[in-house]
């Protein structure tokens, strides 16, 4: 192998799982406890309370030793009963597979479609569920940021469309890429079930995800009959700790998660979401200096619908291993690939959760520099935009 340069800190800038704080990996690094009293019940109930903080709900959420994969199960088989009729608001991947696993559980898929490179339009959805006169369709099912397209979908409008249609239909939304990244507010905007996931905006490994369901989602649990024993709100809500995980809790996690929230309410939630916002938009501004060069373009084309966790970019019909090896090989920070219908055509930097300014700034200086190694005339210069606006914005 040619001279490298990545003897140093390792970056990990994909769009989850993402980098976890030493913090968080102290605080896991610990004996295993007892599970029935003492400082383990006080982890669980510092947990709850900060998932209500980042949800922003009074209803209880819940826990599960699960990716999130587990969360959308445990999402529909709370709330919906076999034969149901549910609407999936296509924006990118992650909706389509939540859609899939509803299928598996004997749901039945409607789908709203919906483009990879566009948001969920919120009239398209209106007319929807004007056209739905029976109200045969029982949720409605929707990621906030979808990290396969890149897309950040409306969520407030989304509920505005529904209302204006007067639907009854439980509105879940997937926050897995976008919960303490960008705000999002469950009991003002009328979000009947939330759910999300540890490792991506919240800096946590993988393995723990949580839901939380509205009142109406909580009346609909009453008569639902795709509950299971795992994953059931009334039994988690029973009076004996070890219930509210079904099963012994999974401890380190829980540690490592208490340790990740106070990180996020010491810097202050909408601190976070303010520096996603700034290090969102210095990636952009980096990318837009590439993109008129000619050598790649943002993948969501509307400027408003960038997500501020995630970036994705399609190159202009190069292919994108040769770029993704050099940055990682020669400069110690690895991007994300293009997943789904993508693969192969683009890259994607994460930038959520554990992320500063160095961090940021070093991975697009080391894709600059990839690009220029590539022959991509005309790339310099997008460090110096993204620093640019930094600069102003601080
Ligand atoms: C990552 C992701 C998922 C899948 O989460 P897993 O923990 O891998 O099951 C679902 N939805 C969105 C929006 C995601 O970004």
């Amino acid at each position: 192998m040619g001279t490298t340069l990545r003897q140093g800190k390792e970056f990990l800038m994909i769009p989850g799982p993402t980098n976890v704080p030493d913090a968080v990996l102290r605080a896991m690094h610990r004996p295993a406890i007892d599970i029935y009293e003492g400082p383990l019940v006080e982890t669980t109930d510092a947990c709850l309370a900060g998932l209500k903080r980042l949800f922003k709900t009074g209803y209880p959420p819940y826990i599960y030793a699960a990716n999130g994969h587990g969360a959308w199960d445990a999402a529909l088989s709370n709330t919906l009963s076999r034969g149901d009729r549910i609407l999936v608001l296509e924006s990118g991947l992650f909706a389509s597979g939540w859609g899939r696993a509803a299928g598996m559980m004997g749901l039945n898929l409607d789908t709203l479609p919906g483009s990879w490179r566009e948001p969920v339009d919120p009239s398209a959805l209106e007319d929807k569920l004007r056209a739905d006169k029976g109200h045969k369709i029982k949720a409605i099912l929707v990621v906030q940021v979808d990290t396969a397209s890149g897309v950040w979908n409306d969520i407030a409008a989304l509920r505005k469309a529904i209302d204006a249609a007067s639907h009854p239909a439980l509105f879940m939304v997937d926050t897995i890429a976008s919960l303490g990244c960008v705000p999002f507010h469950m009991d003002d905007w009328g979000v009947d079930v939330a759910l999300t996931g540890s490792q991506k905006g919240l800096m946590c490994p993988p393995g723990l995800s949580f839901v939380a369901g509205g009142e109406r989602a909580r009346k609909a649990h009453l008569t639902a009959d795709l509950r299971t024993h795992y994953m059931d709100w009334s039994f988690r809500d029973g009076p004996i700790h070890y219930q509210k995980y079904c099963g012994t809790p999974p401890e380190h996690l829980l540690f490592g998660f208490k340790a990740a929230l106070d990180l996020i309410f010491d810097e202050g939630l909408e601190r976070v979401w303010h520096r996603h916002a700034l290090l969102a938009e210095a990636s952009r501004r980096a990318v837009a200096v590439w993109e008129k060069a000619g050598a790649v373009e943002f993948n969501i084309v509307d400027p408003r619908a960038r997500a501020n966790s995630v970036t994705v970019v399609r190159t202009t019909g190069w292919e994108v291993e040769g770029l993704r090896n050099f940055t990682h090989d020669v400069c110690g920070v690895t991007i994300g690939g293009t997943i789904g219908e993508m693969v192969g055509q683009g890259f994607r930097i994460g930038h959520m959760g554990h992320v500063n300014a160095v961090m940021l700034l070093g991975t697009l200086s080391a894709i600059e520099l990839g690009l220029a190694k590539l022959g991509k005339t005309g790339t310099s210069g997008g460090i110096v935009a993204a620093q640019d606006y930094l600069a102003a914005a601080l």
